[in-house]
């Protein structure tokens, strides 16, 4: 079957929230529609806007690559391929058949039809394409039964420029476009937590850039090739990210010898705060993005967050912070970063930590340590030295190919 542009395979994507943003809606289309082509940069695949609709035109041989490139995007609430057929109840009609068998193929016994007509002049309104789509679809296939209430597939027609018939979709990533609610700096340690919380702002349309802060020997490079495993994970969704790399040993070592042992693990983080800000500052980034979750462990207690960013101005936007640890984990699996997250290679902040953490750090306390330990200059020396990778999506490389 042919679709307008003459490619064999048509995708039809439908807008999630962008759709109710009055004022702005524009820019947010034209982001969506920009990273979309971002995402399908080494295809031959073309993208047509209609309507409150996306459609992506492919040839057979691009279509998994858009596909893979369609569950990475963000800004979208569901996509599925499409047939697209001529504006006659007969082609809409014998569209809905062949639909329906694939969804038979696929396991699905109970459907309904539903249907939408943008274009008034054609024949049949909706209700008349539902009722005889359905019946089409009940003669050619006895093991169906229609369900209005809960179907197992919905056979959906929009009729429009062209007439397009869908079974199954596919659920999108929802949110806001990336590039669209300003860019920020997110804190990617080598934990579960650090990489949801990034994918979560990348999901309210920002840019998100990612420092990590590396304590080596102390921490081994397999523990920086995984925090760079990580960026790479959530760059596909970024469409591309940077991270800085900050050695942190000397910040370290001067707040074990120089500081009591308990207050550690908190001035480490004050530590990576100010670094992180004045790396955010230097780069236009405005502000700081943590995988920090209330109580989660001793650093993160109410009292010892604020002890974490007293030192600091921007915004600390913690996307977890009333999460619950299982269900970080179920958004890590889905955006694909867990099976890296659990790789056994530790983190500075574990060798570090000490037996008996404050758990309600006063800020006053915890600024006069800090004082004392004189960080300035090793911070500035830290930021002066680090490193940027830049992690490129799409690449020519496909995805599997670690
Ligand atoms: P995660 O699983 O993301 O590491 P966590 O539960 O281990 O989180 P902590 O180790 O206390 O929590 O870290 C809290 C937050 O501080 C992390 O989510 C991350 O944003 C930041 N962080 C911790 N260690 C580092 C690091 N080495 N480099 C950059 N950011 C870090
Ligand atoms: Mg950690």
């Amino acid at each position: 079957m042919e679709s307008t542009s003459g490619l064999p395979v048509t995708y039809l994507l439908k807008p999630g929230e962008l759709t109710l943003k009055g004022g702005n809606k524009r820019e947010f289309e034209r982001a969506l529609r920009r990273n979309l082509e971002t995402l399908l940069r080494f295809t031959g695949a073309v993208v047509s806007p209609a309507q409150g609709r996306y459609f992506v035109h492919a040839s057979k041989d691009d279509a998994e690559k858009v596909e893979e490139a369609l569950s990475r995007l963000i800004g979208i609430s569901g996509w599925a391929k499409t047939r697209v057929c001529g504006k006659t109840p007969e082609e809409v009609l014998r569209a809905c058949v062949e639909t329906a068998g694939e969804c038979y193929d696929s396991g699905i016994r109970t459907f309904k039809v539903e249907a939408r007509r943008t274009d008034k002049s054609f024949p049949l309104d909706s209700y008349a394409i539902r009722s005889q789509g359905g019946s089409a679809i009940l003669e050619a296939w006895p093991g169906l039964r229609v369900d209005v209430r809960s179907p197992q597939g919905i056979i959906n027609v929009e009729i429009r420029e062209r007439a397009y018939v869908y079974g199954m979709e596919h659920r999108g990533l929802r949110g806001l476009p990336v590039g669209t609610a300003g860019r920020g700096l997110l804190l990617l340690s080598g934990g579960i937590d650090s990489p949801v919380a990034g994918f979560m702002m990348l999901s309210r349309g920002m840019r998100v850039d990612a420092v990590y802060f590396h304590a080596y020997p102390y921490t081994s490079e397999e523990a920086r090739q995984k925090v760079a495993r990580l960026a790479e994970i959530l760059g596909r969704y970024a469409l591309g990210m940077k991270l800085y790399t900050v050695g942190f040993t000397a910040v370290q070592l001067r707040i074990k010898e120089g500081a009591p042992e308990p207050w550690s693990t908190v001035l480490l983080r004050m530590a990576m705060m100010e670094c992180a800000e004045k790396l955010a500052l230097r780069e236009c980034l405005k502000c700081l993005i943590t995988g920090e979750s209330l109580s989660q462990v001793a650093s993160q207690t109410i009292e010892n967050l604020s002890c974490t960013q007293s030192r600091i101005s921007l915004p600390v936007l913690r996307p977890l912070i009333g999460m619950d640890k299982e269900d970080i984990i179920r958004k890590s699996e889905a955006l694909g970063a867990y099976a890296v997250s659990i790789l056994p290679y530790e983190d500075c902040c574990v060798i570090f930590s000490p037996p008996h953490p404050v758990l309600r750090g006063r800020p006053a306390e915890a600024e006069e340590l800090y004082q004392k330990l004189d960080l300035a200059g090793l911070i500035g020396e830290a930021l002066h030295t680090c490193t940027v990778e830049k992690c490129a999506y799409p690449s020519r490389k496909p995805d599997n190919e670690d």
